[in-house]
């Protein structure tokens, strides 16, 4: 008998108080019984949508036509959603159909794998469990509940969600489940790739991350999405998805670090593209993927090194030190000190706060212009370049006086 929230109880009393059944589903089920605590709390009713909205003073109807209301209870979001079937799929991606059940049974039937079927009263006390659920746990297994290839055929993405929670849970899959994803490889195809991404990332950033990685390359899923993977030398392969698992769990970092020693920067961008990653996270990690390589850096003279950071910016510094030391941890286990001493030197001159962009020089372009005695032209701009390489090799020039007499010599050297 694990601690349940208050509010969600409540909920859930005040449900069976107006004559309906009403449970805990699902992840919560799973995970309370695995003595992990619950990331949410989702309660199942045999109430409908009205009725729901009218036991509780406050509801949100976040998504009515699918049976779901948001109580307002004690502080806290509580979705109930009515207990339904799914009537035919038609392309193995979303049901046309969703009917309303008074019967818990009914609604655990259309759950995916049978850990997820299982249903939890905690005031009433009733605990359902028709598919073995419990057993499975135990027994650490992902199975379909009923028949693997019509589930799969029903909704494609689901052979991804059993790699997903097989990876997450450290879990291994039933035979007639992983036996049955191959054949279901062409209604995966069909899922949008947010549906995808979501279930990818979820796997990337779990401990087990590296199995989940090799499991989704031998069933055949990753050929459909990573193919950049999935076709990779096996050595290259096993190196990429032990440096993934080596980073941080973010799933920049993790991303970057799979792909760095694997594609050019310019198809980590294509990949992030392809999986829906938004905007902002494919920069990144195409920003990771581009500078990972900071070996070569090894014994540099510092303005090199400098060079980096003004590439990389103070802001990724931290980022690209932990995918590059994830990835030359699995490469070159043995020279990791003077990579570790590279690392610490980028962070100690980052420290110097050294200026790292043309906004940060001494002078800016109105004071380039007047120097140079010219007004908006190509030529600021090259000026403005050469100064900052200027820096870059030796910071304390970053005077306005310094900055003056380097521009004059150069005007002098260009013969203008
Ligand atoms: P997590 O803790 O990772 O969120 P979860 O079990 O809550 O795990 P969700 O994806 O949030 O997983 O789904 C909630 C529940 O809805 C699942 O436990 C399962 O019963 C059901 N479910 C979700 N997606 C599907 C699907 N594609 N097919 C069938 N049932 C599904
Ligand atoms: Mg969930």
């Amino acid at each position: 008998d694990a601690p349940v929230p208050p509010p969600i109880r409540k909920v859930i009393e005040r449900l069976r108080e107006e004559g309906h059944a009403a449970y805990l589903v699902g992840g919560c089920v799973r995970d309370t019984l695995r003595g992990v605590a619950p990331k949410d709390f989702d309660v199942a009713s045999s109430a409908w949508p009205e009725e729901v909205q009218r036991a509780f003073p406050k509801v949100i109807p976040t998504g009515l036509q699918h049976g779901t209301v948001t109580v307002l209870m004690g502080g806290m979001h509580v979705e109930v959603t009515t207990f339904r079937s799914e009537g035919d799929y038609h392309d193995g991606r979303r049901p046309n159909t969703v009917t309303f059940e008074r019967d818990i049974a009914k609604d655990l039937a259309r759950r995916d794998f049978t850990i997820n079927a299982m249903a939890w009263d905690p005031a009433g006390g009733h605990f359902v469990d028709p598919f073995g659920g419990q057993e499975d746990l135990g027994r650490r297994l992902i199975r379909c509940v009923g028949s693997a290839l019509e589930r799969f055929s029903e909704d494609g993405l689901r052979p991804l969600r059993a790699v997903r929670f097989a990876a997450v849970l450290d879990f291994t899959l039933d035979p007639a489940t992983q036996a049955a994803i191959p054949p279901s490889l062409p209604v995966f195809r069909k899922v949008a790739m947010e549906r995808v991404r979501e279930e990818f990332v979820k796997l990337l950033l779990s401990r087990r991350a590296e199995f989940g990685l090799e499991l989704l390359a031998d069933t055949g899923l990753l050929e459909v999405f990573l193919p950049e993977l999935a076709q990779a030398e096996p050595e290259a392969a096993h190196r990429a998805r032990a440096a993934a698992l080596a980073a941080p769990a973010e799933v920049e970092l993790r991303m970057a670090a799979l792909l760095a020693d694997l594609v050019e920067p310019q198809r980590a961008e294509e990949i992030g593209v392809r999986l829906k990653f938004p905007t902002k996270c494919i920069e990144r990690i195409r920003l990771l993927v581009t500078h990972a390589g900071v070996e070569h850096l090894v014994g540099a003279p510092d303005p090199a090194l400098r060079r980096l950071l003004s590439k990389v910016g103070l802001a990724q510094l931290e980022a690209l030190c932990a995918v590059a030391r994830a990835r030359l941890q699995v490469r070159e286990p043995a020279r990791m000190p003077e990579f570790e001493a590279l690392l610490e030197r980028l962070l100690a001159l980052a420290a110097t706060k050294p200026p790292l962009s043309p906004k940060e020089l001494a002078l800016n372009g109105g004071a380039i212009m007047s120097a140079l005695g010219v007004g908006p032209s190509p030529m600021v701009g090259e000026a403005t370049r050469f100064l900052m390489e200027q820096v870059l090799d030796e910071p304390s020039r970053n005077t306005p006086e310094t900055l003056r007499e380097l521009l004059t010599s150069w005007r002098q050297a260009r013969g203008a």
